[in-house]
C-alpha cells in the first residue's frame, strides 16, 4: 500500500492553507517524546543517557493528546526511547488516530510482534522500524546482534496483519554506499510501505562521537547512495528533501516545522538541541529566537547538520509554497530526482552557508532532461521522524 491519498491531501491542504493565511511558521509533525527509555543502547543515540529517574518516567495519555491538540500539526511522529516500553502506547496511538491525525510511531521492533494485537491497522497509523541496513551494519549501529533479523520478522509480521509498515534509517560516517542500496532492495522485498532517510546528529551526549556525518560528506555519500536509484525503491520523504541530501536543492532549516514535546515540556528549538523548555506551544512558538538557528545563522551547533527533522518541513513547504518547488516535485516524481553528470562531486564549501533561504526564489541550476533522468525511484510526500 503507497502512502495514502488522504494523508497527501491532508497535507497539501494545510500548508496551502497557512501560505494563503500568510503564516509563515506553523508545526507539520508533532515529534512527541513518551520517554526517553529504551531497550537498546546504540552508539549514536542522544536519548538515553538521561539519569535512572528520568529514564523511567512516562508522559500520560492526557499529556500526550493535550500536546496534539495544543499543537495541531497533521501529523504525529512517536520516537523516543522506545515508545513500545511505555504501558499505554496503544491507548496514545489510539487518541491520536480518533483525532484523524497521520501518526507513525517509531519502535526498534524488538517488542513488536508481542505487542501487535493492542493496535489496530488504519490508514492514519504506521509503524516506522528503526533499521539501520543491512544485518551486520545494523547490528553494529545498535550495538546488538540479532536484532535485524527480529526487526525484519516483525515487519512481515506486521504487514501480514494489514498495518502500514516504513522504516527509518540513519547514515553515519563509513556507511558504503552499495551496502546500503542493497539494503533497499532487502527493505522492498520485505514489501514497506517507504523508507525514510536521515544522516546522524552529532548529539552531544551520544556514546560514539567519530562517525558523525559534515555536510560534505553527507552530499557524496547520499550522492553515491541515491544515484541511479531503482525505479521499486520507495521512500516516504519529499523529492525536495532528498535532492538537498544529495546538494541538488537548496533549503534552510525550519526548527519550528518538527517541534518536539516530552516530559520537560516544549522543547527549544527543535527536536536535536535543547535549549530549555516551555510549558506551551504558544510559548515555544513566540519565545524562541529561531533566527539564530539553522546553517545560515551560523550556529555551531547547525553548521553540519541535515536532518529530516529540521529540513524534511522545509522541503515540504517550498513544494506546497513554491512554484519553483512543486514543478521540481512533479518532474522528479514524474521521471526521478535528475541524475546532474555534472555533480559527481559535491559543491564546494567555503566555510560560508552552501545552502540558501527556504523562500529564496534564486535560480537553480537547470536540471537533467526527462529522458537524461535515470533516477527513477518512487518519491512520495513528506513524513516523519525519528
Ligand atoms: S539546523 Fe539542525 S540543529 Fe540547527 S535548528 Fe535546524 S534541526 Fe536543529
Amino acid at each position: 500500500m503507497g502512502v495514502p491519498i488522504s494523508q497527501m491531501w491532508t497535507v497539501a491542504t494545510y500548508v496551502l492553507g497557512k501560505k494563503l493565511r500568510g503564516v509563515t511558521r506553523y508545526p507539520l509533525v508533532l515529534m512527541l517524546e513518551p520517554l526517553f527509555r529504551c531497550n537498546l543502547a546504540c552508539a549514536g543515540c542522544g536519548k538515553i543517557q538521561y539519569p535512572g529517574d528520568i529514564l523511567r518516567k512516562n508522559l500520560s495519555v492526557e499529556d500526550c493528546l493535550r500536546a496534539v491538540d495544543e499543537c495541531g500539526a497533521p501529523m504525529v511522529a512517536i520516537p523516543g526511547g522506545e515508545p513500545l516500553l511505555h504501558p499505554q502506547i496503544d491507548e496514545i496511538v489510539a487518541g491520536i488516530v480518533a483525532r484523524k491525525k497521520y501518526v507513525y510511531m517509531c519502535t526498534n521492533a524488538l517488542l513488536l510482534e508481542k505487542h501487535l494485537h493492542r493496535f489496530q491497522p488504519s490508514k492514519y497509523f504506521s509503524f516506522s522500524v528503526h533499521m539501520d541496513g543491512l544485518r551486520e551494519e545494523h547490528d553494529h549501529a545498535v550495538c546488538r546482534e540479532g536484532t535485524y533479523d527480529i526487526a525484519e520478522r516483525a515487519i512481515r509480521a506486521a504487514i501480514a496483519a494489514g498495518f502500514r509498515v516504513t522504516t527509518n534509517t540513519t547514515l553515519f560516517d563509513g556507511a558504503e554506499p552499495e551496502r546500503v542500496r542493497q539494503f533497499f532492495d532487502a527493505m522492498t522485498e520485505l514489501g514497506v510501505e517507504g523508507m525514510m532517510l536521515s544522516p546522524g546528529y552529532s548529539y552531544e551526549k551520544a556514546p560514539d562521537q567519530e562517525h558523525f556525518l559534515k555536510r560534505r560528506k553527507t552530499v557524496q555519500l547520499f550522492r553515491r547512495t541515491l544515484e541511479k536509484a531503482s525505479r521499486r525503491w520507495k521512500f516516504n520523504q519529499s523529492p525536495l528533501f532528498l535532492m538537498f541530501l544529495q546538494g541538488k536543492w537548496k533549503l534552510e532549516c525550519t526548527p519550528w516545522g518538527n517541534p518536539t514535546y516530552n516530559i520537560f515540556g516544549w522543547q527549544k528549538p527543535c527536536y536535536l538541541l535543547q535549549e530549555g523548555y516551555t510549558q506551551s506551544f504558544q510559548e515555544l512558538m513566540e519565545s524562541t529566537q529561531w533566527e539564530n538557528y539553522g546553517c545560515q545563522s551560523g550556529n555551531p551547533h547547525c553548521s553540519d547538520c541535515m536532518v529530516h527533522s529540521g529540513y524534511e518541513p522545509s522541503a515540504v513547504a517550498a513544494t506546497f509554497g513554491t512554484l519553483s518547488g512543486f514543478l521540481q516535485t512533479v518532474r522528479a516524481v514524474l521521471f526521478g530526482i535528475p541524475d546532474d553528470k555534472s555533480s559527481s562531486e559535491p559543491p564546494k564549501t567555503t566555510g560560508r552557508p552552501l545552502l540558501q533561504p527556504l523562500d529564496s526564489e534564486a535560480p537553480f541550476p537547470t536540471p537533467a532532461s526527462p529522458r537524461e533522468s535515470v533516477s527513477t525511484a518512487a518519491y512520495q510526500l513528506p513524513i516523519i521522524t525519528r
